[in-house]
């Protein structure tokens, strides 16, 4: 009797917690009209590239929050995830992913997968990514990613992003979302030649968005952008 009372009440509490998020994975009427009014201001502040502003409209930026942030998930702004981390500002997604001219089947090295969501992006224009985080808990909160089925091509990776995928190498695109204190070195060797890598390049406090091309010859050419805010690169694995 005592076994079959707890065994209801294992089976309800689970069907609760199976309730419970549930909610948060719906994708609604309402989300999508939020969505959409987030996407004509990233439009307005200058993002061109109508792929990525597609694919930020086919992904609910909600999945990769708190359920609590649901509500305010469509606002232009950076949040927490875990472990002192924030997910971007959907501007600056936008800004990184156009600055690096996405291709279909391109292949891409991402450091920083924090919340997984610049990785889904990616994913929905059609390339292959590989991205690296260095936060356990971080990582692990992504086996259970809720878009894998949908994104079978992002392969999560534990590790510091100084080093990059020596063996996965090379890259014909590579894309940091923290702030870099310079440029790593690892990564320059691991970009194909032809090859585009874009980061945040720590300068005095904000940093200044830098897009970086590998010649077919070796050569590089660097162009600078427009100032940013990220949390930091950090040196090994925690
Ligand atoms: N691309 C993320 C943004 C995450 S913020 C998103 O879409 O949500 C930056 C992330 O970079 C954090 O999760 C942080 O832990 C991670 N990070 C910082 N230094 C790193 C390093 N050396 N290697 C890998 N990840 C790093």
């Amino acid at each position: 009797m005592v076994c079959l009372t707890q065994l209801f009440m294992a089976t309800r509490y689970t069907y609760i917690f199976y309730l419970a998020t549930m909610r948060s994975f719906e994708d609604s009427y309402q989300y999508r009209g939020l969505r959409k009014k987030l996407i004509d201001k990233i439009r307005e502040k200058g993002i061109t590239d109508e792929k990525v502003l597609e694919a930020m409209m086919n992904i609910p930026r909600h999945f990769f929050l708190d359920t609590a942030l649901d509500k305010i998930a469509y606002e232009d702004r950076a949040f927490p995830i875990a472990e002192g981390q924030t997910i971007s500002q959907p501007y600056t997604v936008a800004y990184q992913t156009q600055l690096l001219r996405i291709k279909q089947y391109d292949k891409i090295l991402e450091i920083g997968t924090g919340s997984a969501y610049q990785a889904s992006v990616l994913a929905e224009m059609g390339a292959n990514v590989l991205t690296i985080e260095r936060q356990k808990n971080l990582f692990e909160k992504n086996k259970n990613f809720i878009l894998k089925n949908k994104y079978p091509q992002i392969k999560f990776f534990y590790g510091d992003g100084f080093e990059g995928l020596p063996t996965y190498a090379p890259f014909d695109k590579i894309l940091i979302t923290a702030a870099a204190p310079f440029i790593p070195p690892k990564l320059i060797e691991q970009l194909k030649h032809g090859g585009t890598m874009v980061l945040p390049l720590d300068k005095n406090n904000s940093q200044r968005m830098i897009r970086i091309i590998k010649n077919e010859t070796g050569t590089f050419e660097e162009e600078s952008f427009e100032n940013f805010s990220f949390v930091p690169m950090l040196k090994g694995k925690n």
